[in-house]
């Protein structure tokens, strides 16, 4: 009867599913338990799918790196307390790439704070660090409004991390379903994606001179770009100017790496020589040497376009457009438009950096053209880089961690598609892959993904290969096994004293470690791999199984150097 239907009351975790449904949320990753079950079950009966993880950590990698892929942001579910702490890794990661992710986590009861509560802990200020916006419900009528404003939070202006808090006591108040509606329909929160635009057409025109006038003018773009999709604006400034571009690790692919503009292969000498850098969705952060010299000339002018204002005022460019990236250049095309220049190919700015690129490849192709026995890095490399070729368009998504497995995939796996490349990225995060691997898989389903990792990076979230299992996700991850951190023990025997002298290196693993089996023992497919031949044969039948697999590369422990190219840090 009509006074029964009145009657009916949800409680707040049926509540949050129920806002988070309704604001579009698709996906979730997660760990269930205490006092966030019913969340998720309530989530995936209103059509979330939830996927559900070993580790907290692993989730909101995951959550961060779908957030990229997919422009929304990333939802990730987490219990109190210790659940909390582990998920914190994953959304500081995300805020240090500028990624999209909401992390929700119940905490303990509200009355029993401060008496040693099960799994208390004042979250709020735990993740404060690590987060652009977080907010605390006290009570369920708060839910609608706080899940809309956490969800924008995170795609706003520069995107980051946001924590939602959800004590047990309000998870299990309940409501009429006539209030629940109506506070929804009352918590309406504009979900407004970036900024809008505030280069005026002054500025527009001051960085179309700059490249104009510039004698050896350079493209850089970065995640940032990938992330506005501003593939084809940036495709068309750099065909119709003639600039070659450099694109940063994971801007790689927004033009194609083999593009005759790409300056990747002359690095050195393209940061090192121009005069005048449209930087678009980078930071000149570490990765870019900070902009400064001896790697970058005294006097280069920066033309920097990004979200973040306070990005701009940090670097204090020579230019500064503060938007999207997709937009801005855009309204640099057209600009150019009217007044159209391109180097051309025997401009010598051009033709120094074509030398150099061609000079680099046929040093590069000679070593991978060497086959190694037992594996270097750049054999097995080799081989992976054309079975991923072979697979044409779309291009498998490529995860990549490690010191020596990053860098030389870097250098030898070529990116054609745009965010194909998902790696350790702003922090140089280790044990991000799995979690990458599975957000790439959900994000995009149906396309292969294919993870080359080092074995201590694969081995931080090696127990989500069974979540891979569980949810048939077509994932190869191939480990790059070399017996340990940079390879295993390489100690000078006679620096070893002491009473642990006999205990393995601090970098060391187990040799010989049967990563295949641990994927065997939930039903996933196995291979090892020691030569050429095994090697192109497991990734053709794993490619065209598309089912969750580990591929067990034996590498030598004494091919690679410690520290990867970061060998000054260490
Ligand atoms: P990379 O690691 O590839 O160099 P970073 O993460 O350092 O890239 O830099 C990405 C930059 O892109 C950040 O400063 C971020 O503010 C910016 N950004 C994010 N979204 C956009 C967007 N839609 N348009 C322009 N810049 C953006």
């Amino acid at each position: 009867t009509l006074s029964l239907c009145d009657d009916t009351q949800i409680d707040g975790n049926a509540l949050v599913a129920r806002v988070l449904a309704f604001s579009g949320v698709r996906h979730m990753f997660g760990v269930v338990g205490i006092p966030v079950t019913s969340l998720a079950t309530r989530a995936v009966a209103l059509g979330i799918r939830f996927i559900a993880f070993h580790n907290e950590q692993s989730a909101g990698y995951a959550a961060s790196a779908y957030g990229y892929l997919t422009s929304q942001p990333g939802v990730f579910l987490t219990v109190s307390g210790p659940g909390c702490i582990h998920g914190i890794a994953g959304l500081a990661n995300g805020t240090a790439n500028a990624w999209p992710v909401v992390m929700i986590s119940g905490s303990c009861d509200q009355r029993d704070f401060g008496k040693g509560d099960f799994q208390e802990l004042d979250q709020i200020a735990a993740v404060k660090p690590f987060v652009k916006f977080s907010a605390k419900v006290t009570e369920i009528l708060q839910i609608p409004r706080a899940v809309l404003e956490v969800l924008s939070r995170a795609v706003e202006g520069r995107p980051g991390g946001c924590y939602l808090d959800l004590p047990t006591d309000v998870l299990h108040q309940k409501i009429y379903e006539v209030d629940a509606a109506r506070v929804l329909a009352e918590a309406e929160y504009p979900l407004v994606r970036g900024i809008s635009s505030q280069v005026s057409s002054w500025d527009i025109e001051k960085a179309v001179t700059l490249l104009r006038k510039a004698e050896r003018p350079l493209i850089v773009f970065g995640k940032g770009a990938a992330y506005a999709r501003a593939e084809n604006s940036l495709k068309k400034l750099i065909e119709t100017t003639g600039i070659p571009f450099l694109p940063t690790p994971m801007g790689k692919g927004l033009v194609p790496d083999t593009h005759e503009l790409a300056a990747t292969a002359a690095r050195s000498l393209a940061i090192g020589r121009c005069d005048v850098v449209l930087v678009v969705g980078a930071r000149l952060n570490w990765l870019l040497h900070f902009g400064e010299p001896p790697k970058w000339s005294a006097d280069v002018k920066f033309i920097l376009v990004d979200v973040s204002k306070e990005e701009i005022e940090l670097r204090k460019p020579h230019l500064g457009l503060v938007g999207d990236a997709a937009n801005v250049l855009d309204l640099i095309n057209k600009e150019i438009k009217d007044n159209p220049f391109c180097l051309g190919k025997s401009n010598p700015w051009v033709e120094a950096i074509s030398k150099k690129v061609k000079e680099n490849v046929v040093k590069m192709d000679a070593q991978l053209s060497k086959v190694v026995v037992p594996f270097n890095f750049f054999t097995p490399m080799r081989i992976i880089r054309d079975a991923i070729l072979a697979e044409g368009s779309p291009a498998p998504i490529l995860v990549s961690e490690g010191a020596n497995t990053m860098d030389v995939g870097r250098a030898v796996l070529v990116q054609n598609e745009p965010r194909t490349r998902l790696d350790a990225g702003t922090w140089g995060t280790m044990g991000v892959g799995l979690g990458y691997c599975i957000a790439a898989a959900v994000a995009s389903p149906g396309r292969l993904v294919v993870a080359v990792e080092g074995d201590s990076g694969f081995g931080f979230s090696a127990m989500e290969v069974e979540t891979l299992v569980r949810y048939q996700l077509p994932v190869i991850v191939i480990v790059f096994n070399n017996g340990g951190v940079y390879g295993g023990d390489r100690r000078n025997p006679d620096e070893i004293t002491g009473p642990h002298k006999d205990d393995p290196a601090p970098t060391s693993f187990v040799p010989g470690a049967a990563y295949h089996s641990l994927m065997e023992a939930f039903g996933g497919k196995g291979y090892i791999a020691e030569t050429p031949e095994e090697l192109k044969s497991v990734l053709s039948e794993s490619f065209s199984a598309r089912k969750p697999a580990v591929i067990n590369v034996i590498i030598d422990p004494y091919a690679g150097a410690e520290s990867g190219r970061m060998q000054h840090k260490n």
